[in-house]
Formats: structure tokens, C-alpha cells, sequence
């Protein structure tokens, strides 16, 4: 299984991929979580990456595409991958077919997880992460059942959930409109190549996820 997410932020992109990659073992190859993790350490490139970030605006295409490189190329990914955030633009798809070819490993489907635009505002700012675990919450609609902590740990050592950074309302506006300018043509992209389903993304985190498993052929 060889698959790529798209979707607007707060689109359930990251909720759905973990879903998948605990359910079959493959991996979630996270642009966002890659370049958080950069940033986190204090890297060259997470120092490189980090105005881009805070600003909701898309970092440089060489950035991604040498975490992505990177990551792609660890023995884990044999199994297959969910990619989560990349490609981001055209340019980021070119460069990711090319990768894939020479690495031998296609594409076999690109999910579009389609949402009201209208609800988007509010998924974002519900958005909940664990520091420690990266397990994805929301306040309104995928509470954690142990509150503000996060449930993937045993209750002496569960740490408070986070909200990211460029989860404020600022940013989430300009976020958006780079998804409309600059990822949403990626749709029209994949639908040509015959590689694109929608999934309904407007359900109960459960009844996505079905419909996701069968979108992926699995
Ligand atoms: P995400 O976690 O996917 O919402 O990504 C968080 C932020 O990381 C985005 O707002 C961008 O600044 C950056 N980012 C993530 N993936 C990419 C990508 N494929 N290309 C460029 N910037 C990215």
C-alpha cells in the first residue's frame, strides 16, 4: 500500500493516517511532523524552516523534498507508506514521482479527504497533540478520554496535550488560502492520472476511517 493523503488542513489527514498505519503497519511519512521534529531539534533545516512555519506558509520545496528523500529511503518503508502533507504543490508532485520511480515504489492511490470548508476553522482550533506520542485529539469531536492528558500512556506518565503553534487563528487563515492556491490543483493532477478518490471527511472519525480502508483498497 503506496498512498498519498490529501486534504486541507484540519482535513483529519493525521487522525486518519495513524489509523491506517496502526491497523497495517505501514508507515506515515509526516512532512509536518518531519519538519516539527527539525525545528524541535534545533537543525540547521528546522532553523531554515521555522519563519515559513509560524507564518502558515509553505516551506521550500528543497527542504521538504531532502526530509522526505531521507525518510523514504529507511528499510521501513518496504512495506509501503501513507504519505501525510507531501507534495504540497506541483512541483513537490514531480519531484515525488521521480523519487518513486527510482526507488521503485509508484503510487497506487491518493485519498482526498474532502471537507466543508466552513468546518475547517474550527477543527484547527480544536486541535489537540501529545508532545510525547504525537497521538492526535480534538477538543470538539475526538476528546482524549482522560481530558486535557493525553490516553496513549499510563496515567502517572500522561503528559498534557498541546496545541501547535500555528493552530491560532492567524495562522490557520493563511494556511488555508495557501491550500487553495497552491495544494488544491493537486487534486486535478491526480484525478488525470487516474490515482485520485474522495473520501467524505464530514462523518464521525469512525465512519471516515471505514471509507478511507476501502478508498485504499485495503
Ligand atoms: P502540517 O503538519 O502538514 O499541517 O504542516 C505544518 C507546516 O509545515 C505547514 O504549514 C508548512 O509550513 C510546513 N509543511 C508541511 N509539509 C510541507 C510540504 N510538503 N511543503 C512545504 N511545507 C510543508
Amino acid at each position: 500500500m503506496r498512498l498519498v493523503l490529501l486534504g486541507a488542513p484540519g482535513s483529519g489527514k493525521g487522525t486518519q493516517a495513524q489509523r491506517l498505519r496502526d491497523q497495517k503497519g505501514i508507515p506515515q511519512v509526516s512532512s509536518g511532523d518531519l519538519l516539527r521534529d527539525a525545528v524541535a531539534r534545533g537543525t540547521d533545516l528546522g532553523k531554515r524552516a521555522k519563519a515559513a512555519m509560524d507564518a502558515g506558509e509553505l516551506v521550500s520545496d528543497e527542504i521538504v523534498l531532502g526530509l522526505i528523500r531521507e525518510r523514504l529511503g529507511r528499510p521501513d518503508v518496504a512495506k509501503g507508506f501513507i504519505l501525510d502533507g507531501f507534495p504540497r504543490n506541483v512541483a513537490q508532485a514531480g519531484a515525488l514521482d521521480r523519487l518513486l520511480t527510482e526507488i521503485g515504489q509508484p503510487i497506487d492511490t491518493v485519498v482526498l479527504m474532502d471537507v466543508d470548508a466552513k468546518a475547517l476553522v474550527q477543527r484547527l482550533t480544536g486541535r489537540r497533540t501529545c508532545p510525547k506520542c504525537g497521538k492526535v485529539f480534538n477538543v470538539y469531536s475526538s476528546p482524549s478520554t482522560r481530558g486535557d492528558r493525553c490516553d496513549n500512556h499510563p496515567d502517572a506518565e500522561a503528559p498534557l496535550l498541546v496545541q501547535r503553534a500555528d493552530d491560532k487563528e492567524d495562522v490557520i487563515e493563511n494556511r488555508l488560502k495557501v491550500y487553495a492556491s497552491q495544494t488544491s490543483p493537486l487534486i486535478e493532477h491526480y484525478t488525470a492520472r487516474g490515482l485520485l478518490k474522495i473520501v467524505n471527511a464530514d462523518q464521525a472519525v469512525e465512519k471516515v476511517f471505514a471509507t478511507f480502508v476501502r478508498a485504499a483498497g485495503g
